[in-house]
């Protein structure tokens, strides 16, 4: 700990966003730099407590507890850029993490919630520490590939390119194993690439990291569908070990008139068409559902709904509205939501300040339920919706009831479904015989990754459901763990 009273003496501090009113113009992440100088008294804040909860987090043992849960070396590693020691900060950072510019970019950041310092101040600024550090060493040029030494001759198969699959690869290839992975769509990276938009994670920034692993010597395959373009049995034939990380693909729908009306769309079909279109042609294509001058309704108040609002302003919509089913979280922590738990406050992310900026308000909407939707000639028009309450129902469990007397109608030729996703599609494990769990997600243990077919492990969204990048590094490094294990015997894997 460099500096005792830092926490005393200095302020939180970050760099501002971009401004609203500049940035919807364009593309590029809302994000500013700050001068090192200033990063440096940032991480004087830090007190190295004794018990640092900001590293902890470990949902198989303490699911209550917040914390990183890829157990990040945060004390360490605050300590070191207090001190300007930015290379061995680097190296911690990476001991633990393989991708710290995607969360240092878009991670919620549980670790700042469970700060201690955060008890009774404002946090440290951790995620920024984290972004920092891994600019800084790609600035310095001390990011560089770093293929294994010898190679171990077993073959492992990756299916799917998201953050679990590309934490898994590279772990597996530093261990020697020869990594293939497989990915459906045209472009690397799930979600990263195609979830995420620009503005949040600027897809050079997956390149660049992609990049390093190909130099690393992990073979990459687009375009092909395991399943489809090539069979499970295939796989499991010219490789050692298949790993599952396929996402949750599945959205969930909304079963109500009208659904089938042109303009509703979901939220995945719309952002991913935007960012593809983005990158094969900055939109000259014009293979993109356009927001341009419609009234636009998200249906659904998470990142996705999120990212529909900030993307649709940028598109150029007339209005954006953003329902929400839930209530509106409080402004400071509940009792049942106690430190240091993920908090569970009102957050006005970066879409949310932009739809204020334009319009003058918050365009969240909270415990409204859409009935049905109706339209002109095919096209969708309105949004009938309904006030809601959640109410316990007979047999004890809470539901929404509508209020009565608040039935209204809403304009809208642009309607996007948010609402989450359901597991991941149906088939691939079908191929491979390999049970799901209750919720269809693939069946295998967190922190041990086997499905019921030897040879075959899942990690990532395929297998907890729809969750974060932090998660998903986590469970592709331990599922590579887990791998490497049974292929040698035992592992020196994290
Ligand atoms: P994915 O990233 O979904 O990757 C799975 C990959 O598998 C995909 O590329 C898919 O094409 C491929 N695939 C599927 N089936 C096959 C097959 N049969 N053959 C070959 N390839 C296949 N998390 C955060 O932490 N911060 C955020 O700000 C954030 N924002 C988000 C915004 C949106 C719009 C969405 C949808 C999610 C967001 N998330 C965010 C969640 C996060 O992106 C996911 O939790 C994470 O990407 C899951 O990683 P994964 O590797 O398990 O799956």
């Amino acid at each position: 700990m460099g500096k005792v009273t830092g926490f005393m003496e200095f302020d939180r501090a970050l760099p501002a966003d971009r401004i609203p009113v500049e940035r919807l113009n364009d593309w590029q992440e809302i994000h500013t730099e700050m001068l090192e100088e200033d990063i440096r008294t940032q991480g004087a804040r830090c007190m190295d407590c004794g018990v640092p909860f900001c590293h902890a987090g470990d949902s198989a043992s303490a699911p209550q507890v917040g914390g990183c849960p890829v157990n990040n070396l945060i004390p360490e590693w605050n300590d070191l850029i207090y001190k300007g020691r930015w290379r061995e900060a680097l190296d911690r950072l990476h001991q633990t993490n393989n991708f710290p510019e995607f969360t240092g970019r878009v991670c919620p950041a549980p670790c700042e919630d469970s700060c201690v310092l955060g008890i009774n101040a404002p946090p440290v600024t951790i995620k920024h520490h984290e972004n920092s550090i891994i600019e800084k060493g790609f600035a310095e040029g001390w990011v560089q590939p770093n293929p294994p030494a010898e190679r171990t001759g077993k073959k492992v198969a990756v299916i799917g390119s998201g953050p679990a699959g590309l934490a898994a690869a590279a772990q597996l290839n530093s261990a020697g194993h020869s990594v293939t992975v497989y990915e459906r769509d045209d472009r690397l990276g799930g979600l990263l690439m195609y979830g995420i938009p620009n503005m949040k994670l600027e897809k050079p920034i997956v390149e660049r990291r992609l990049q390093l692993m190909r130099e690393e010597g992990i073979e990459f395959v687009t375009n092909t569908e395991v399943g489809k373009d090539i069979s499970a049995e295939e796989l499991q034939k010219q490789f050692d070990s298949v790993l599952l990380a396929t996402g949750s693909t599945v959205p969930r729908d909304l079963p109500i008139e009208g659904r089938e009306l042109k303009g509703v769309h979901f939220a995945m079909d719309y952002l991913g068409s935007n960012t593809k279109s983005l990158l094969d042609s900055e939109h000259q294509d014009g293979n993109y559902i356009s927001a341009k001058g419609k009234k636009v309704v998200v249906i659904g108040g998470g990142d996705t709904g999120t990212d529909c609002v900030g993307t649709a302003l940028r598109q150029g919509c007339e209005s954006v509205i953003q329902l929400e089913i839930m209530p509106k979280p409080p402004l400071e922590r509940a009792a049942d939501n106690p430190w240091p738990e993920f908090k569970r406050t009102l957050k006005v992310d970066y879409g949310q300040a932009e739809a204020i900026a334009v319009q003058g308000e918050d365009p969240r909407q909270y415990l409204q339920l859409t009935q049905k939707l109706t339209g002109e000639n095919g096209q969708v028009k309105k949004l009938h919706l309904t006030g809601i309450e959640w109410k316990k129902d007979d047999q004890g469990r809470m539901g929404p009831q509508p209020v009565a007397g608040s039935e209204r109608e809403i304009e809208a030729d642009l309607v996007l479904l948010a609402m989450g996703f359901l597991g991941p599609e149906g088939g691939l494990l079908e191929q491979f015989g390999a049970d799901k769990d209750a919720r269809s997600n693939a069946k295998a243990d967190y922190g041990n990754y086997r499905t019921s077919v030897d040879g075959l492990y899942a990690a990532g969204d395929c297998r907890r459901g729809q969750s974060l990048i932090v998660w998903a590094i986590n469970e592709g490094r331990e599922a590579a763990r887990e791998i490497d294990r049974d292929l040698m015997g035992s592992t020196q894997l994290p």
